[in-house]
């Protein structure tokens, strides 16, 4: 492999909010730009998945995107895209700290060498390292689940991540399958121009007041429990329930819109049927079914678990403390990438330079 010249203690690979937020906490930690670590992003430009959130998701309709350490973001107006302030801020933040990002560079591998190093492989020249933190989030893998006739159908069928504006849909009718944020916002802004149908595979969990702090550690921790024991982590939000002072939820609520029916049993070519008979036609399904870690490159470690998941202790995986994964499972929302980010780069000073002071 060639791997001349590329070698380094810690290879983060992934820049969003959980790759930037390991590389400042390494950075801090003592470990050099370039020889200590470097940050490889298979975009083209800064900015992580929010780069490609759909046009219409503005500040004020996003939840709460945290600042990342040691720089804040400057207030926005709530029109304004997350897709272009969040990428705007991230490169600021990566010239502020002068993080040692390469892109575009997408990690294809991830393996073992026989030093107990690790061998990056990528698109463009490969990595020796003593630690990989791997950051790459979920938005590259979207999930649909599959469903009896899928492919019988006529209309079009699409995911979140294909999602750009309502305008499209206009005079058609649109299933939208999911019980997330995702779903409700989508479905707040097609309702607009056209008609729905809600489908979920469980009544949606309300929720009247803000979340207070028990609550959001009860379901971290339950997030928790699972990628210990190595299922498939569910996600954070999706124990949280949904806010109906949600600007957008409490608008589809009055109108109506979000009257849900339970998961439909088979699709046809004109729509989707249920058991009992029932059908409703349909010319597009938007499938807001989330997203899985994107984790792919790391199948030649063998780190999947019977239960679909990565065991994982803390912030690295179980029994690999060279190997982290941060804003996978409980880590995978802004602020939690941010505290795992942090945490992962304690842990790897401790581990490859432990006569180096403490730092908080
Ligand atoms: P990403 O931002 O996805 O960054 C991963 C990076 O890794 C990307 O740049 C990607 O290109 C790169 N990458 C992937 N694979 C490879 C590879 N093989 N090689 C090299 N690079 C690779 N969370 C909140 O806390 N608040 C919110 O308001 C919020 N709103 C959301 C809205 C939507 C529509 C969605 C889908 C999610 C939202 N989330 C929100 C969750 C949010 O995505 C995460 O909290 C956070 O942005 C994830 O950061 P990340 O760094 O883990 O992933």
């Amino acid at each position: 492999h060639d791997t001349a010249g590329r070698e380094t203690e810690v290879v983060v690979i992934g820049a969003g909010q959980a790759g930037l937020s390991t590389a400042w906490a390494l950075a801090r930690q003592g470990f050099a730009p370039g020889t200590g670590f470097v940050v490889l992003d298979a975009e083209p430009r800064p900015g992580g998945a929010w780069q490609h959130r759909w046009p219409s998701l503005t500040v004020g309709t996003t939840h709460r995107v945290h600042d990342l350490p040691g720089l804040p973001l400057a207030p926005a107006d709530d029109g304004l895209r997350v897709r272009e302030v969040v990428p705007a801020y991230f490169a600021d933040y990566e010239r502020a700290f002068d993080l040692p990002v390469h892109r575009p560079v997408r990690v294809s591998a991830v393996s073992r060498t026989g030093d107990d190093r690790f061998l990056v492989r990528t698109d463009s020249g490969d990595w020796l390292a003593d630690a990989v933190v791997n950051a790459t989030g979920t938005w590259t893998r979207p999930f649909v689940p599959r469903y009896p006739g899928q492919e019988l159908f006529r209309g079009r069928q699409l995911h979140t991540v294909d999602y750009r504006d309502a305008g499209e849909f206009a005079g058609r009718h649109v299933v939208v399958v999911g019980g997330g944020a995702s779903a409700t916002q989508l479905l707040g802004e097609i309702s607009q121009v056209t008609s729905t149908t809600w489908v979920t595979r469980r009544p949606p969990v309300w929720r009247e007041g803000p979340f207070d702090e028990d609550a959001g550690r009860r379901a971290v921790a339950m997030v928790e429990e699972a990628v210990r024991e190595g299922r498939r982590p569910g996600s954070v939000v999706g124990v949280t329930g949904l806010l109906v002072s949600t600007p957008y939820i409490a608008d589809g609520l009055r109108r109506g819109v979000l009257e849900r029916l339970p998961m439909f049993d088979r699709i046809t070519e004109d729509g989707v049927a249920w058991a009992d008979g029932s059908s409703v036609r349909a010319d597009v399904i938007l499938w807001a079914t989330g997203f899985r870690a994107a984790v792919g490159h790391l199948a030649p470690l063998h780190l999947r678990q019977p239960g679909g998941g990565i065991r994982m202790d803390g912030t690295h995986v179980a029994g690999e403390p060279r190997l982290h994964l941060v804003g996978y499972g409980p880590s995978a929302s802004t602020i939690g990438a941010n505290r795992a980010g942090q945490a992962a780069a304690r842990q790897l000073r401790r581990l490859l330079h432990p006569a180096a002071g403490a730092r908080s």
